[in-house]
């Protein structure tokens, strides 16, 4: 428990602001490991500023999470995790419009269900991620239709001192899996988005990845997504991609297991939580991975999954 009585009763007169203490974390991540933690929800802007106004005052330390899908978490922490919850205006995926200005808390999985009815051109590229938009900016979260930098037009943040700002996109705002623009503390509050015209090959482009998606990847197990990133490497000039999954599988490592968490049969680039697999189980497999690559490669793959 990080926060005390004093704290709580404090924050919990917000009725835009909800305090749960030493929560157990398993629904607000993909991957379920055994994790607890004091989770902080806010409701609107106005609560979400006095949150981290009051985090300033009282020095408490806290990190946002999304829908929790990129993340490896610790049983216990030192600071509070912030979630936002924050409204969609009702009507804003009634009818395609040129430009959408979306709170970050909204899920990529409402706004592929927006691209699929109306055929929106280049929104099919974060088909099947599950995120939030908040989550999918700060990571630029993409598939190998592309990567969701390509529709950002602006982001609007709120800085741990409290003062708002809006960083507009350039070429140099986002990289692999990666933005550069986001400072320690900051938290995306609402995102605008384009896309690049009506086209009606987009459902079923979108329908098409997603079934590729279900055959290829473990979708009906905890996890979290691809744990190692693929490695670039440079051979007589030219550019190749060395596929973490495929070297795992190649180095006899598929169906591996620590305890609960085995590396997945269908994508070994997955590690599958059969039960409530810790932190420590992960981090036991990842070098049992690394070393097997090492000893074979000589390299060690860099990590995907941000691990808290
Ligand atoms: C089955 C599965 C398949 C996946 N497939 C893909 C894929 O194809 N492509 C891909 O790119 N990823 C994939 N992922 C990983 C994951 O979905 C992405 O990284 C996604 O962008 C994470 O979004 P999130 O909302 O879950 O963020 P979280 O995992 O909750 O957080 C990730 C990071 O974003 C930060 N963050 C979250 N919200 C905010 C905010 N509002 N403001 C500031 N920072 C914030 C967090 O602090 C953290 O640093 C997959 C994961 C799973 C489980």
């Amino acid at each position: 428990m990080i926060l005390s009585d004093l704290q709580l009763s404090k924050l919990s007169q917000n009725h835009e602001i909800t305090v749960s203490i030493d929560q157990d974390l398993a629904r607000y991540n993909s991957f379920r490991l055994k994790s607890s933690g004091d989770l902080i929800s806010v409701k609107s802007l106005k609560a979400l500023r006095d949150v981290v106004h009051f985090f300033k005052s009282e020095r408490i330390s806290y990190r946002v999470i999304g829908q929790g899908s990129n993340l490896v978490l610790p049983e216990t922490s030192n600071w509070v995790y912030l979630k936002l919850e924050l409204p969609l205006a009702s009507n804003i995926l009634n009818e395609p419009q040129i430009e959408y200005n979306l709170p970050a808390s909204v899920q990529l999985s409402l706004l592929t269900q927006h691209a699929l009815k109306f055929g929106l051109s280049g929104w099919e590229v974060f088909t099947g991620i599950p995120a939030s938009l908040g989550g999918a900016v700060a990571m630029n979260a993409g598939t190998n239709l592309g990567e969701i930098g390509n529709i950002i037009i602006d982001i609007q943040v709120l800085k741990s001192d409290g003062e708002m700002y809006s960083h507009t996109k350039t070429p140099a705002s986002f990289s692999y899996r990666r933005n550069n623009f986001l400072h320690n503390g900051d938290i995306i509050h609402s995102v605008r988005i384009k896309h690049f015209g009506i086209d009606s090959e987009i459902p079923k482009k979108i329908r098409d990845y997603q079934a590729l998606r279900k055959k290829t990847q473990p979708l009906n197990i905890p996890t979290c997504g691809c744990v190692f990133k693929n490695r670039k490497v440079v051979e007589q000039g030219e550019e190749k991609i060395i596929r973490a999954g495929q070297l795992i599988d190649l180095v006899g490592l598929k169906g591996r297991s620590v305890n609960q968490l085995q590396i997945s049969h269908v994508h070994a680039n997955f590690f599958e939580n059969l039960g409530r697999a810790t932190k420590e189980d992960f981090l036991t497999l990842v070098q049992i991975v690394n070393d097997e690559v090492q000893s074979k490669y000589g390299f060690k793959f860099d990590m995907e999954v941000e691990v808290w």
